[in-house]
Order: C-alpha cells, then structure tokens, then sequence
C-alpha cells in the first residue's frame, strides 16, 4: 500500500497531539482495509472517504483504486491521481465536524 499525507493532515495531527495515538490506530485499520474501515462521503465530498476518530472527530481520506472505479477523480481534488498506483491512501483531512455539512 502506497501512503501519502496531504500537509493539511499532517498539521491537523499537530494541532491535536492529544488524539494522536487514536489517529495512528486509525490510521493502521484504514490501510488494512480502506474500503470497510470508512465510508464513502456524498455531494461535494464525493469520491473522499471519512471515518470517526471519536465522537465528532473525523479522518478525510481518498483511496486511488475507489477513485479511478468511480471515476471520481474527475470530481475529486485527487490532483496526481494517474501517477499514483491504485493502491493509494491520501490521508487529507482530520478535525471536529458538526454533522450539517454532508460529510
Ligand atoms: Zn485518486
């Protein structure tokens, strides 16, 4: 599995270091198995994955292979996603959400 961090995650996890042992687990079941592990977001978030980290507390991430079969990277910013190998995890986003956003 190819694993990339978008520099938006990587400062999110800075900012809340006190999670941070609850992202990485996350982290590890998400690229055991991204498919079961989130679930696919809709509307603008279409082709983006998001799983719960705790209770309103949200990992954002696309996996190339659902992109390129959903032909979601035309929607999605998964900007180099023809150069990567279908088995990619971009991990994009992590923070609070409140629920009335779609995602
Ligand atoms: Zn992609």
């Amino acid at each position: 599995m190819n694993v990339t961090f978008e520099s938006a995650f990587v400062k999110a996890l800075q900012k809340h270091a006190s999670i941070k042992k609850l992202v990485k687990k996350k982290i590890d079941m998400i690229i055991a198995s991204p498919l079961t592990t989130g679930e696919p977001l809709k509307g603008n978030f279409r082709g983006f994955y998001s799983c719960p980290v705790k209770r309103n507390f949200i990992i954002i991430y696309l996996y190339c292979e659902a992109c390129r079969k959903k032909r979601d990277d035309a929607i999605v910013k998964c900007s180099d996603c023809e150069k990567m190998p279908g088995s990619t995890i971009k991990f994009v986003l992590l923070g609070p959400h409140d629920g009335t956003d779609g995602i």
